[in-house]
């Protein structure tokens, strides 16, 4: 069997692109080893929930944004989304809490009521990221590929933030601690955990300008998906039917298969059958297990296979829970990120200090009459759950053990949950890694630091025409830019 474009893996960066792809007209095959699309945000259902992976976040749905461009071009209706604001609360260990909010009054008031010791180095440090993110957008939105394109190019592109573009060309290569000189310890811990969650990073490490459009979108507006990210996964795959697309679920791919030459010429599956491809092959696989199973070490440059290897990032630990309506009515948000510790003794410690408590809105509970389904993600560390010869036993034991300290840290936090709330459910790194064969089950993206390296980021792989997509390509994880990766992508296969 023969396509245009094969595409291996199902999540969100796999079934953008073929959506794409198939909406313009190309024959394309999506290859999916589960049974159900979405890789890390499939759904799934138990006792009467139907839960989301996610934790809810999921801004840029306005008119003109990334979601809009891409379903203006296909055949079926976006899923259907409602505004959901504030995006969400920061909690902080002495319980105040800021709400990230569009409401620019009411968020600097915040502000300067919880930091009054760096009050006005807080409020410079937000001001000034608000605009360097607008004009990012604003750049972004004339140069898509911004981070690749030449001088020129980065140059048009800022053209209409002139007067902000030096302050760009500045702080390239900063990193976000070098911005925050005059703030309490407290205050860089509550940005601390916000990057933690939306770059998988913190100050001390994150790439500053990144960190001033992750901060800053979701204030602009955040989104419920009705059916959660699950739904958006379902309607592209219908999507792509109905362009006269190709899904094959249940369909492992082992490798990329080649012609004598070293030629990548189409996918052999699991199952002995190979599916060519004539003009290209997409990964949606992790940058890991794109070059370590797809592509294979043999035809994988040392440079690339050493740099690829020093690459690590975050697990999470999940806890699907069921609650009352009574404890929905307690909380201050559907969505919040509690610190729970200040000042661990030199740096933030993401798996002990924080985690992110998202609940199905009201309008969309998808849980049993009277209850909401509840995600609490907290991050892990990959290593401890893939200890070599683990018995099932063992597994067993340090997932009861982790629930346990989760849900004590759960109620310290938020004591007004009471006993309305209950566990359906955990997911680990090991099990997600069942899910999605992501490498030691790591998720979310690559951390986003200076140092990164543009080049194996890239959605070009060492191969001409073997390509890839999905949260670890240089736009970062999260929905909407591996939304935004996979609609370039499309654009440079179809020219
Ligand atoms: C717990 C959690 C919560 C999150 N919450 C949010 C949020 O609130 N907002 C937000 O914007 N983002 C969120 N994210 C991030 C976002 O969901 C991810 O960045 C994004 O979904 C990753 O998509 P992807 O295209 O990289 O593919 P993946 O989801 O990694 O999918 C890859 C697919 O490839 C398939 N596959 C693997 N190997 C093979 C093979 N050999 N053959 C065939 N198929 C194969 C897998 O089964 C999988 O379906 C969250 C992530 C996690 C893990």
């Amino acid at each position: 069997m023969t396509h245009e474009v094969v595409v291996v893996g199902g999540g969100i960066g796999g079934l953008t692109v073929s959506a794409l792809l198939a909406a313009r007209g190309v024959d394309v095959c999506l290859l999916e080893r589960q049974s159900r699309p979405g890789g890390c945000v499939a759904g799934f259902e138990k006792f009467g929930y139907t839960f989301d992976p996610g934790v809810g976040l999921y801004p840029l749905w306005q008119a003109g944004e990334i979601h809009d461009q891409v379903f203006s071009e296909l055949p079926v209706a976006a899923p259907e989304v409602f505004p959901a604001n504030p995006a969400y609360f920061v909690r902080l260990p002495d319980q105040s809490q800021v709400s990230i909010t569009a409401n620019t009054e009411q968020f600097e008031a915040a502000l300067v009521a919880t930091f009054p010791e760096c009050a006005d180095r807080a409020l410079a440090f937000y001001q000034e990221g608000a605009v360097l993110s607008e004009v990012l957008r604003n750049a972004l939105r004339r140069v898509p590929n911004l981070h690749a394109a030449s001088s020129m190019k980065q140059i048009y592109a800022l053209l209409p933030g002139i007067a902000s573009a030096g302050r760009i060309i500045k702080a390239r290569n900063h990193k976000t601690l070098d911005h925050l000189d005059g703030t309490s310890i407290r205050f860089r811990r509550f940005i601390d955990a916000q990057l933690q969650l939306l770059a998988q990073s913190t100050s001390k490490k994150c790439d500053y300008l990144f960190s001033s459009l992750v901060l800053n979108i979701p204030r602009r507006g955040n989104f419920s998906i009705r059916g959660g990210a699950p739904a958006l996964a379902e309607t592209l795959a219908d999507s792509i039917k109905a362009s006269g697309g190709r899904i094959r679920f249940n369909t492992p791919a082992l490798r990329i298969a080649y012609d004598a030459t070293g030629q990548a010429i189409g996918v052999d599956l699991l199952s002995g059958e190979r599916v060519s491809a004539s003009k290209a092959i997409v990964s949606n696989l992790t940058l890991w297990d794109t070059y370590g199973k797809l592509i294979g070490l043999n035809h994988t440059p040392s440079e690339i296979r050493k740099s690829v290897n020093n690459l690590r990032t975050w697990g999470v630990y999940l806890l699907y829970l069921g609650m009352g309506e009574a404890a929905a009515g307690r909380i201050p948000s559907n969505h919040v990120l509690s610190l729970t510790d200040w000042e661990p003794p030199s740096q933030h410690d993401a798996e002990m200090s924080q985690f992110m408590f998202a609940a199905a809105p009201a309008e969309d509970p998808r849980a049993p009459e009277g209850k909401r389904a509840v995600t609490v993600l907290t991050f892990s560390d990959v290593d401890q759950w893939f200890s070599y010869q683990a018995t099932e036993e063992q597994n067993e034991e340090r997932d009861q053990s982790v629930l346990g300290l989760c849900w004590q840290r759960l109620h310290q936090a938020m004591p007004e949950l009471g006993g309305d709330i209950e566990v359906i459910d955990t997911a680990s790194p090991r099990s997600i890694y069942d899910l999605t064969r992501r490498k030691l089950g790591m998720v979310g993206g690559l951390g986003r630091t200076p140092e990164l390296e543009p080049n194996i980021m890239d959605f070009q792989t060492s191969l001409p025409n073997v390509f890839r997509v999905g949260d670890t390509t240089p736009l970062g994880g999260g929905i909407a830019p591996v939304t935004h990766a996979a609609r370039l992508l499309a654009n440079r296969l179809t020219g």
